[in-house]
């Protein structure tokens, strides 16, 4: 167990409710955000959503002596959903790491809009749950964030263009690469605001963590090796949402993730897929039981069911919970080294295992961890000091998964990094012989 850090405790219980009524009230407030929709009104559209959410960010950044840089990205694009060339806008605010600056933590939720018919830019589309939800999860988890200690850079972005085709993940995730950016982490939420089921169940004490089980961008070499040597289950993104599952577990009470060992819901999509394409890790975080009748759907009552994605549909304490989770998760990362680099284990034949790692910048120490083979979560973890090499004497590697994670002077924990291509956390990992 990581050490008990009593920031974490605090932020568990810090995002106010208040806070993202009051975003989720302004951004309905812009009648339709839809990406195609008037960019020039002040009072409706896409337009004045992004500079309402711009706007959030230079007053928080105010309040934090000019801690947060706002920029706007963009790329014009046309396709199947998009018959004119657009310009898609994303709106984000960057917190530089006090020392790594070049890691990076991102937060993404999506600020278009869109009814039943995915062309209509006209028609009131609130999208309060999908996305204002995931909207103001991020700007509270900035507000929040702004004013506490971050070693690697954080990032919070509102993305356009998503039920348009994924279209401002793309423009973040190409951003991030021309700039150098090592994304660790992008936490996508979406769809993050709503307990209660189409069927009538509620909940408020899960959120769905969905990742992919193997990377996005593996070679068929690199699949091979995977498929016969293990880690089918061990992607960056998938110890991602182990390492959040860990956090829920330890700093939030009467709350859980339920991790689905999927990408995204089945045959849909989110702005974590352009992350992954591009080589980062990336998680889609969404609300455990959803209701159809309010996402994507014109305003109306029809059989006597009231369609519409409206506010009164959302539920703020579990809103809360879900971005506590979200600022518990980017601060915990932040403060943490960077996961360990160039994992191997090696042990055919014996009776012991070994593994080793390139040392990290700013890790005291590293801890080995291991799971069997079929085990959800990492069960076993021994702490083996500031050393690129350990040995597990009488664990034999045929039964097990292993992993290892860095660990700060002051105990933050980097995510578990499963060896090989499949496991690392880096972009573009240095080949290795056999790998
Ligand atoms: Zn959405």
């Amino acid at each position: 167990m990581p050490r008990e850090q009593p920031a974490l405790h605090a932020l568990a219980t810090a995002p106010s409710e208040t806070e993202l009524r009051a975003t989720i009230t302004a951004l309905v407030g812009f009648g339709t955000r839809h990406t195609l929709s008037d960019t020039r009104s002040d009072t409706r559209g896409i337009g004045a959503a992004r500079r309402w959410v711009k706007t959030r960010f230079e007053a928080i950044s105010r309040d934090c002596g000019g801690c947060l840089e706002i920029v706007t990205p963009s790329q014009v694009f046309s396709g199947k959903r998009i018959p004119q060339p657009t310009e898609v806008m994303d709106v984000v605010a960057i917190k530089r790491g006090s020392t790594d600056p070049q890691r990076v933590i991102v937060i993404t939720g999506h600020l278009d809009s869109r009814v039943s018919d995915v062309m209509n830019a006209s028609s009131d589309a609130p999208g309060a749950n999908d996305d204002a939800s995931g909207v103001a999860a991020l700007i509270e988890a900035a507000r929040l964030l702004s004013k506490q200690d971050n070693r690697a850079t954080l990032v919070f972005a509102a993305l356009s263009g998503e039920e348009q085709g994924l279209y401002g993940g793309k423009v973040l995730a190409d951003y991030a690469v021309a700039h150098g950016w090592q994304v660790e982490a992008e936490l996508n939420n979406d769809i993050v605001g709503n307990s209660r089921g189409q069927n009538g169940v509620i909940d408020n004490t899960v959120v769905r963590v969905f990742s992919e089980g193997t990377k996005s961008n593996e070679t068929p070499a690199q699949a091979a090796y995977r498929r016969y040597h293990g880690g089918e289950v061990d992607s960056p993104s998938r110890n991602l949402a182990r390492t959040m599952a860990a956090l829920a577990d330890q700093y939030m009470p009467d709350f859980r993730v339920r991790m689905v060992y999927r990408t995204d819901r089945y045959a849909r999509g989110g702005d974590q897929v352009p992350f992954l394409e591009a080589g980062y890790p990336a998680v889609r975080v969404t609300e455990a039981h959803e209701d159809y009748t309010r996402q994507h759907q014109d305003l109306r009552t029809q059989d006597g069911v009231r369609y519409g994605d409206t506010i009164d549909g959302i539920d703020f304490r579990y809103l809360a919970r879900v971005t506590a989770l979200d600022a518990i998760t980017m601060a915990a990362l932040s403060r943490a080294p960077a996961p360990p680099t160039g994992v191997d284990v090696h042990g055919a034949l014996a009776t012991d295992t070994t593994l080793d790692w390139r040392t990290v910048p700013g890790a005291a120490g590293y801890r080995v961890h291991w799971r069997d083979t079929t085990a959800p979560q990492w069960q076993h973890a021994r702490a083996v000091g500031d050393v690129g090499h350990a040995v597990l004497q009488d664990v034999v590697i045929d039964d097990w998964f292993f992993g290892v994670s860095s660990v700060s002077a002051d105990g933050y924990e980097s995510p578990v990094v499963f060896p090989g291509y499949a496991g690392s956390f880096e972009r573009s990992p240095a080949a290795k012989p056999g790998h």
